[in-house]
């Protein structure tokens, strides 16, 4: 049987308009493209978008116009499931009712008087094509819970608005729950639904006044792009009153970063920005706003480099690990007991690095691991080595980061060390910072008991730094407490500080383990120490850390003494 060869018939687009001059210029921009039919007013439009619901690729659509206006057709077509999907680009001369239209899901405007012929065959083209394709772009993707945009939607339209508006200045905020996960844990799924809804129902308030686009980027995080302002703490304290307004009795705070507006920065990198300055918020309660600036951009771009030198920086041997002593000073003189291994990153470029440039950023990103490691096995190596070489025994702590306890492999990865070194296991010792215990101390007590069950001495690090309960201390199994560098710093001058410092004593003998007393600096504050019965020092006084060829002259001279 013949069949007919298929001809593509060109796509059909209604031109609704009131004013005859630009149905008739739209016409003769687009009639050698696109098949062009024309409404003059809302009701037209629409009988003539369901007469034609089937082929019709695009409405181009006036938002003033008399009988039914643009903005009353949109609604219409979005309460219809049937043309609910067809694209509609705005014709408007006003900015603020290309945003009105936005967000109410028009998937684009196109700005009277008309851009020259490319510009808007261009525009009609990319959403014809857009729209076509996959899913609707024009069919505005809501969240269900906070009816706000959806994250890909969301960036769709920013951009938009970014690339053919540049003058309109938006400014990124991220606004966040803190610690939403603990609001859900303790009051109920329902309840943390019920904050997000009126969070969600709140920012389109603001949204309606000032006129912008927000999204859930993702659970409780949002994402706002509107007109540049000054008065972002009143705009965070507007959003907190309201969430206070729930429940008064449960405290919910919320944390905003913002990036204001500049020059050629796309709203993707903005709302990076507003993130990274969001993220410097948290467990910070003073501050709960923060407005990127030029330091955290610096902040961040060295953050960025030292991810990326970090594996070469353990290939080309830029990580060393120094060690710091700790003495006994039961005994005198203080006797050297054991060592603590410090990381060090001697950079190419910038210099030698102390862990405090980049450890708390490894450990936000889970590089930490590398690090670890390499010091572990450094250490054990280095434990092996002076056993051997001196016939003297010198324990090494490592560091133990938070992230290295969620790894499934760690006792493994520990027992490895010591047996692969043929070591005692009492040679290392675990330091585990107070901040841990406080965090998931369910977990870390099961890994705990089986590394002491194993033989290693756990050393809880910066003791008095965190907010450990002494009910929790006591059913913590623990060799060591090593006090905070803050309780030393001021005791030869202040008598409170001086009491703190017994008191954490104090607790320790209740405990019935040492305590390490970090940061001695001069010898009086040793004075003080030994009087209160303090059992090991670390610190400047004695040592600062060291490469390990200066430490074995620590070591032969402990050898020596010990021989007289
Ligand atoms: P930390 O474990 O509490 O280590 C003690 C810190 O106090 C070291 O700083 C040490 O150099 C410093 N210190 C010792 N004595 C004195 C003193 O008398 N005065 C003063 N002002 N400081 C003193 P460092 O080496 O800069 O390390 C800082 C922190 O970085 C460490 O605190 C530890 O939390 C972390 N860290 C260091 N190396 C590693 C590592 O290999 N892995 C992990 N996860 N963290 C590490
Ligand atoms: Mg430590
Ligand atoms: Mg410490």
């Amino acid at each position: 049987m013949f069949k007919s060869k298929q001809i593509q018939r060109p796509q059909l687009v209604l031109v609704v308009d009131d004013q005859e001059i630009n149905r008739d210029v739209l016409g003769v921009i687009l009639n050698d493209t696109y098949e062009v039919i024309y409404a003059c007013n809302g009701q037209e439009a629409l009988d003539q978008i369901r007469a034609h619901k089937d082929d019709l690729s695009l409405v181009m659509l006036d938002l003033i116009m008399p009988v039914m206006n643009g903005f009353e057709v949109i609604e219409s077509m979005r309460a219809d499931e049937e043309i609910k999907d067809i694209p509609v680009i705005v014709l408007t001369a006003e900015k603020d009712a290309e945003l009105k239209a936005l967000q109410m899901g028009a998937a684009d405007f196109i700005t009277k008087p008309f851009d020259i012929d490319e510009v808007v065959l261009a525009r009609v083209g990319r959403i014809i094509e857009l729209c076509e394709g996959r899913r609707l772009i024009s069919a505005a993707e809501h969240d269900h819970l906070t009816m706000l945009y959806n994250k890909s939607f969301f960036f769709e339209y920013a951009n938009r608005l970014y690339h053919y508006h540049p003058d309109l200045h938006f400014d990124a905020i991220a606004l966040n729950i803190e610690q939403f996960h603990s609001v859900n844990a303790l009051n109920g799924r329902d309840f943390g639904d019920d904050v997000l809804r009126i969070l969600g129902n709140e920012i389109r308030a603001f949204l309606a006044e000032t006129n912008g686009i927000a999204s859930r980027f993702e659970a409780d995080h949002f994402d706002i792009y509107c007109k540049h302002r000054e008065d972002y703490e009143e705009l965070l304290k507007r959003f907190q009153q309201k969430v206070n307004s729930i429940a008064p009795n449960v405290s919910i705070r919320l944390r905003m970063g913002v990036k204001p507006w500049s020059e050629d920065t796309e709203p993707l990198i903005m709302f990076d920005c507003a993130r990274a300055a969001c993220n410097m918020v948290r467990g910070d309660y003073q501050k709960p706003l923060v407005v990127y600036d030029d330091d955290m951009r610096a902040r961040e771009l060295l953050d960025r480099r030292l991810v990326n030198d970090l594996r070469t920086a353990a290939e080309k041997k830029q990580l060393q690990v120094y060690y710091q002593p700790k003495y006994n000073i039961n005994y005198d003189p203080p006797k050297l007991s054991s060592a603590e291994a410090l990381i060090r990153w001697e950079h190419p470029e910038l210099g030698l690095l102390s862990p405090g440039m980049f450890i708390p950023l490894f450990e936000r990103n889970g590089l930490i691991g590398i690090i670890d490691d390499f010091v572990w096995h450094e250490s054990a190596r280095q434990a092996a080595y002076w056993n051997n070489k001196y016939n003297f025994t010198i324990p090494i702590s490592v560091n133990i980061s938070r992230t290295d306890m969620f790894d499934t492999t760690l006792v493994e990865k520990l027992k490895e060390l010591v047996e692969d070194n043929h070591l005692d296991y009492s040679n290392i010792k675990l330091e585990i910072t107070e901040s841990a215990y406080t965090e998931d101390s369910k977990l870390l007590l099961g890994l705990i008991k089986e590394l002491r069950g194993l033989g290693f001495e756990i050393e809880m690090d910066d003791f008095g730094s965190g907010y450990s309960s002494l009910n929790m201390l006591s059913s913590m199994p623990i060799d060591v407490l090593k006090m905070d560098m803050n309780f030393i710093r001021n005791i030869e001058t202040s008598e409170t500080d001086r009491h703190l410092v017994q008191v954490v004593l104090d607790i320790a003998k209740y405990l019935n383990v040492p305590v390490v007393a970090e940061g001695v600096e001069t010898e009086r504050q040793l004075e003080i120490l030994k009087d209160a019965h303090c059992d090991l020092v670390q610190g400047y006084y004695f040592s600062r850390p060291l490469p390990p060829d200066e430490f074995e002259k620590l070591i032969e001279k402990e050898i020596e003494t010990e021989r007289n």
